[in-house]
């Protein structure tokens, strides 16, 4: 059956800054047993669950409640993109953009054919948020303050009749024989609280509540493991090259796992290396690194894709025409930074002060070795750059991928991180969200929809 059609729109908003008001009193039903009777719970007001409650509640569902166990809903949200919230990326194409997601990948090519990032921008813009594209695809508020973000979901969700209530958190689910699951929550104080939904959606993100509520309705976990980290290089020499970037830089991993390769810019930390092509590394093999306790060795060409041959006809030449000049002022590129050039003829031995004429074939071999493929030992995990999530989560084999709906039992939907889907630093995560959510109160809405006309 098809999804209900959407009712109208609610009117255009302004820019928001301002949280909007947050509680909205629903109509009061109750069960047979006097329990409150919702048509739909959504545990998790982070953006997942917020943009699974509006659109249950905008395609024409009456009864959604919104449960957040913190003060403030959307909290990562809010502090997301450095306070700018990078809410989604450029990539159009649902093909390219699975290649940016190291756990989920194809299996998300369905969800995102029927959400993808053009849907965000236009869902956004048609709640009076506009989005603007920076010139690496990301896209974030014209506002540039993640608030917005936050007060448009709030008032779409006030709007379309959802009821938020805050720190209150979903503690068990039981499902009812017949349909329907009975609720257990805490509430400020530790205060208990019961009531019945017909349908629940756990959007719990990382937390570990929302796996052990998964796993008690039958699901099973891939254990969670930190993706999105910075690499620390003990012992590399490289502290003082700190706040240096270069790019582009090839980096490769040889795990037991599989090799690991990224390319992009890499930043120098006190510590060791960050920047988006060392996240992506850290994103693509969290599992791997993992095994090792983050102890390997990382391979660093920082030639900028210059051939082996490349570079003896390079270093050929500076010998011949660069011949009086010393090593330590005249570096092989003008892109090759100082400092780095500097540290690498440290490292080689090599003294900055002997003239590019005196050369000899040795020490060429050792620097043209040192910039085509430097290996360094990493000694753990850094700090996480601004983005950080976790890999891991409800395995998407038990999940029905074009609903969301679980293939465990009837009447539950799983949607954003709390699943075994991560994505890449730059929107990505936050696409995943809004996909899995959408597809999640679209198919909420529709088959409470089947049901009461078959009822
Ligand atoms: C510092 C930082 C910056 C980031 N920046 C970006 C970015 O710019 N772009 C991007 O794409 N991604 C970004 N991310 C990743 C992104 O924030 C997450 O992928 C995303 O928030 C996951 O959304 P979610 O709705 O699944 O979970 P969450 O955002 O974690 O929301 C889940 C909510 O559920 C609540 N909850 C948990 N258990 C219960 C319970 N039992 N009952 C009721 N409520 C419960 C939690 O309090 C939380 O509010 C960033 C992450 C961090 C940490």
């Amino acid at each position: 059956m098809l999804p209900p059609a959407l009712p109208q729109r609610p009117p255009l908003l302004p820019q928001i800054d301002a949280e909007p008001d947050a509680e909205l009193a629903a109509e009061s039903v109750t069960d047979p047993a006097g329990l409150p009777l919702w048509d739909l719970v959504v545990a998790g007001g982070g953006p997942a669950g917020f943009m699974a409650a509006i659109t249950a509640a905008e395609a024409g569902l009456r009864r959604v409640l919104l449960l957040e166990s913190t003060p403030t809903p959307l909290g990562k949200v809010l502090i997301s993109g450095g306070g700018r919230c990078n809410v989604t990326h450029a990539c159009w194409d649902p093909r390219s953009l699975v290649g940016h997601y190291p756990r989920g990948g194809k299996a998300l090519l369905g969800p995102f054919s029927r959400f993808a990032p053009g849907d965000t921008v236009s869902w956004f813009a048609e709640r009076g948020l506009s989005l603007v594209e920076e010139d690496d695809g990301r896209l974030f508020p014209t506002s540039n303050r993640a608030s917005s973000v936050a007060a448009s979901l709030r008032t779409a969700a006030q709007a379309a009749g959802v009821t938020l209530r805050t720190a209150v958190a979903l503690q068990a689910a039981e499902p009812i024989q017949g349909g329907g699951f009975r609720l257990a929550l805490r509430g400020p104080g530790g205060a208990q609280e019961r009531l019945q939904a017909r349908q629940l959606v756990l959007a719990t993100g990382s937390h570990p509540s929302g796996r052990r509520l998964a796993a008690d309705l039958g699901h099973g976990l891939v254990p969670p493991v930190p993706s999105l980290f910075t690499l620390a290089l003990a012992g590399a020499g490289m502290g003082e090259l700190a706040g240096l970037v270069m790019d582009p830089v090839e980096l490769s991993l040889e795990l037991a796992e599989g090799r690991f390769r990224q390319s992009g810019p890499v930043l120098f930390t006190h510590r060791g290396l960050s920047g988006p092509a060392v996240l992506r590394l850290t994103a693509f093999a969290a599992r791997s690194l993992k095994a090792v306790s983050y102890r390997c060795e990382l391979g660093v060409d920082w030639s900028g894709g210059r051939s082996q041959a490349d570079l003896e006809a390079l270093f050929a030449s500076l010998r011949r025409d660069q011949a009086r000049k010393q090593l330590g002022g005249w570096r092989p590129w003008p892109e090759l930074a100082r400092r780095l050039w500097s540290v690498l003829l440290e490292q080689q031995g090599v003294d900055p002060l002997q003239r590019w004429a005196d050369l000899s074939r040795l020490q060429q071999q050792r620097l043209i070795q040192a910039l085509r493929a430097s290996r360094y030992p990493v000694s753990g995990r850094g700090p996480f750059g601004e983005e950080f999530v976790t890999a891991g989560g409800v395995t998407l084999t038990e999940m029905n991928l074009a609903t969301m709906a679980s293939r465990k039992q009837a009447g539950l939907y799983l949607v954003g991180e709390l699943l075994d889907v991560d994505g890449v630093t730059g929107g990505f995560n936050f696409q995943h969200c809004w996909t899995s959510g959408w597809l999640a109160g679209r198919a909420i809405a529709a088959s409470a929809a089947e049901e009461s006309f078959s009822s």
